[in-house]
């Protein structure tokens, strides 16, 4: 089958055999993907992963010993737990100290014709939640975790600090509960779809950092963002990272000494909720396909991911 590995370089194969498909879990026809920045990250190096990349899909049960799951459109949560060590035992499976990642640790992933995962982690998609929507379902429950993790109220001062794919969906779950939430940005069109969503947002060269959010969410994956959103936090108050990168320069990270600030990671989140919210049209994904591709086009989609202005990239085979 066709599949898009990375071994330090980036290759499309037309060889690589269908995934065998161990017990338990099912194997999935994959019918359209979206590139994530984690993707970006690994081809510079992040998490030393080799093998098929990609972990944002949307798939037809091609095969699985559960009749019921057989022909259905699918999405997969990508961490595929042993269900036997102190994490799974202790109900944070998400942390499984055995597990594997689809397309991110020690698991093939997405970007081929094939895939593998659990029939656990599966996902039947309703109707209302068209191919172009589920690719979202990975990093809108994502976007959704934040708010599992952080209480925030209509009195709570919000600030989402990148406006790239996954700050403008962040910013969407935030201002959908009511919260007030403002977005700073680098990109004026990026930012232009916050207007369509009626979500304040800012450039950047236009911000005085005051100090005065009580949640600040770092969506850039950047030393840059990092150290604007620990000037934006209030003392005392929260800073959630929600993006994995490798600083391109030493950190100064004595602002959460001084000041006293809680610092959040977050990762992935509850796939049903986010479902549901698509389901229920209440977060706009399809705003943010900017281009699509062939997966064969796959070297040539992950350098467009990476340019100025664009937004989600997505393939198909
Ligand atoms: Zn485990």
């Amino acid at each position: 089958m066709q599949a898009v590995r990375f071994d330090s370089q980036l290759h499309v194969v037309t060889n690589q055999p269908v995934p065998m498909v161990p017990k338990g879990e099912a194997l999935l026809r994959v019918r359209q993907v979206g590139v994530c920045s984690t993707d970006i990250e690994i081809t510079r190096g992040y998490m030393g992963f080799s093998g098929t990349l990609g972990h944002e899909f949307v798939a037809t049960v091609e095969q699985c010993e559960d009749r019921a799951l057989m022909g259905k459109r699918v999405v997969g949560e990508i961490n595929c737990v042993c269900t036997s060590c102190d994490m799974c035992v202790g109900g944070l499976s998400n942390h499984c100290r055995n597990r594997t990642v689809l397309g991110i640790v020690n698991r093939d992933g997405c970007f081929a014709e094939f895939c593998v995962l659990p029939a656990n982690n599966l996902h039947v998609l309703p109707d209302q939640v068209d191919d172009d929507m589920a690719v979202f379902v990975e990093p809108l429950a994502a976007a959704v975790q934040v708010t599992k993790q952080v209480r925030m109220d209509s009195k709570t001062f919000v600030t989402v600090v990148g406006g790239g794919r996954l700050g403008l969906l962040v910013a969407q779950v935030v201002n959908n509960l009511g919260v007030p939430v403002r977005v700073i940005g680098r990109d004026a069109a990026k930012l232009s779809l916050c207007e369509r969503w009626q979500i304040r947002s800012r450039h950047v060269k236009d911000i005085q950092p005051r100090k005065d959010q009580d949640v600040v969410i770092d969506c850039t994956g950047s030393s840059d963002g990092l150290e604007l959103a620990m000037q934006l936090v209030r003392p005392r108050g929260t800073l959630v990272l929600k993006s994995t990168f490798v600083p391109t320069r030493p950190l100064n990270l004595a602002p959460i000494v001084v000041d006293e600030i809680n610092v959040i990671g977050s990762r992935c989140g509850p796939f049903a909720a986010a479902i549901q919210l698509m389901a229920d049209r209440a977060i706009d994904v399809t705003s943010l396909i900017s281009r699509r591709f062939k997966l064969d086009q796959a070297p040539a989609a992950i350098e467009h991911a990476q340019k100025p202005g664009v937004l989600k990239v997505l393939m198909r085979g």
